[in-house]
């Protein structure tokens, strides 16, 4: 039979489109299909408010997980910056300032708020610790998936039994005393994942949080991240990719010789392999390859334009507050309440959530005149908000999360974020709100999981996983997006790895 394509890759997020561009280097005929106007999935930048010059990250918005690597092998022109401050997190009138290197500054911050320098000298500890962890991982993520007996010589017995086989509460615990510095590193380990400390989901998501480039830093894509949609897609149209917005693939179903795919217009369109860089669930939906189960999403995401910073009760320069990430209600006592509290299907009375300020590092997301002006954008990740909560009465709920949200960001603030927040051009609040409901009604997420799934470890973890952590049950199937072992958050890595099996299944005779 002659196919149309050799590879048809359902879905164009950025990790289609990395696959994509590797594809197409090695010479092959190659279509991306997205659902939606625009490519990107998650990875969107829009203007989000009417009238304003505000060029928001909506979805995603730092970046740590993209292999240097792959930003060569496709030359791609996507630059990230770092930081200064890696995190501020209020307390009462107080609170703990960690730079991006952990200075004199930081200690001292901790031992001015703990009162003692213990968890300070516990902090460089813990992190040279995992910082080796991170180094010795990094550079397996585009290579055959190793297995755990390799793994654990690669990053030796202790640091194993330390961050792999004991939860990671254990481990904090035995580093910290402070509930609230407990609570700052915990953080990593929750983020886009509804675990508590307790679970090792937790200790999985901590490690995707710590491996970035073997250091881990999450840095803030210049320009949003849009640009790099903007870059893959100009890598993709110089390689002769063919792309197509606005096209939802209904089903798909393969045959002795390939996949015949049958899109949302009625036409059908047949390659040798399919790529999947919607989730897992959705492959399901299309093909019948069984998913896993996965958790739900728990984030709401809060995009907000400002007439300038808030100012803190705590009297710290806002501009050093908010160039980290601020961290507000999460001590270590917190999350587990908040976690405790949705998973037996309450609203946590506090809700743990975090921000950032994107334009304190890069002010080029916005018009020259709201640069002018002083005005700024913040954007809100809020925890254990999963979207069971929502299921019954969705508006109502979300009303109810956005008010506690605000409650929450309010205590730490010397005015109330309200009176700050930009009007659009119609006179509306530049605020907007993502459950994890609206996060599979825009992009798909299944039940608005941002990893599409739960994230696992990156290593073989079972005899009968693949060789790049991409493989289904069928070997025309691939799965290349944020499902694949290894693919969780921006990091082009389940691209990458899905092309790496494609090449090899289309070296096969048939
Ligand atoms: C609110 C939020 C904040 C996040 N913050 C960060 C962050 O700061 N840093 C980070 O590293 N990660 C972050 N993440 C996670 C990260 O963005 C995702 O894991 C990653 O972008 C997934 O990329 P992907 O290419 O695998 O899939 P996606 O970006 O999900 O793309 C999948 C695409 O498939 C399309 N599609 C689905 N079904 C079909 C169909 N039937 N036909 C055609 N097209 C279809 C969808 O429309 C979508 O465009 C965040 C995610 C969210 C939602």
């Amino acid at each position: 039979m002659n196919q149309d394509y050799e590879v048809a890759i359902v879905g164009g997020g950025h990790n289609a489109l990395v696959a994509a561009c590797y594809l197409a280097k090695a010479g092959k005929k190659v279509i991306v299909l997205e659902k939606n106007q625009e490519f990107g999935g998650a990875t969107k930048s829009v203007y989000a408010f009417e009238g304003v010059g505000a060029k928001l990250s909506r979805y995603s918005y730092l970046v740590a997980l993209l292999p240097d690597q792959i930003k060569q092998d496709l030359d791609l022109k996507f630059e990230t910056l770092s930081r200064t401050v890696s995190s501020y997190t209020p307390s009462g009138n107080t609170g703990i300032l960690i730079n991006r290197n952990f200075d004199a500054e930081s200690s001292e911050s901790i031992t001015a708020f703990t009162s003692s320098n213990e968890d300070s000298d516990a902090w460089e500890r813990f992190y040279k610790r995992i910082g080796v962890v991170a180094e010795r991982l990094a550079p397996t993520m585009l290579e055959p998936l190793k297995d755990e007996v390799e793994i654990k010589a690669l990053i030796g017995d202790e640091l194993w039994d330390e961050f792999v086989v004991q939860p990671l509460e254990v481990t904090l615990n035995k580093y910290f005393k402070n509930d609230l510095v407990k609570g700052i590193v915990l953080t990593d380990g929750l983020i886009g994942t509804f675990a508590s400390a307790a679970e090792i989901l937790s200790n999985i998501c901590f490690h995707y949080h710590l491996v970035g480039n073997g250091t881990g830093e999450w840095r803030v894509p210049k320009g949003g991240m849009g640009k790099l949609v903007e870059a893959l897609l100009e890598r993709t149209k110089s390689l002769g990719v063919d792309l197509r917005a606005g096209t939802e693939v209904i089903s798909a179903e393969t045959t002795n010789d390939g996949v015949m795919l049958r899109l949302g217009s009625g036409e059908d369109l047949s390659a040798r392999v399919l790529l999947s860089g919607a989730a897992p669930r959705v492959l399901e939906r299309l093909t019948g390859i069984k998913a896993p189960n996965f958790r739900d999403g728990s984030q709401v995401k809060m995009n907000m334009v400002l007439k300038r910073l808030p100012k803190l009760k705590s009297g710290l320069d806002p501009k050093k507050a908010f160039a980290g990430t601020f961290h507000i209600d999460e001590s270590f006592e917190q999350l587990e309440k908040a976690y405790h509290q949705a998973k037996s299907g309450v609203i946590p009375d506090v809700i743990p959530s975090e921000m950032y300020c994107h334009t304190l590092t890069d002010p080029s997301i916005l018009s020259e005149s709201m640069q002018a002006a002083g005005n700024h954008t913040l954007t809100l990740f809020a925890l254990h908000t999963p979207a069971s909560l929502f299921d019954i009465d969705h508006e109502k709920i979300k009303v109810e999360v956005f008010r506690r949200i605000l409650a929450g960001l309010n205590k730490y603030l010397a005015e109330p974020i309200e009176d700050l927040i930009l009007d659009d051009a119609a006179g509306k609040p530049c605020i907007e709100v993502k459950t994890p409901q609206e996060l599979e009604a825009e992009i798909d997420l299944p039940r608005g999981n941002i990893f599409h799934s739960d994230l696992m470890w990156p290593w073989r973890t079972q005899s009968e996983q693949g060789k790049w952590g991409v493989e289904t049950t069928n070997d025309r199937v691939f799965i290349a997006g944020a499902g694949a072992i290894r693919g969780g958050g921006v990091s082009g890595i389940a691209g990458h790895n899905a092309a790496m099996a494609t090449l090899e299944r289309l070296a096969k005779s048939n």
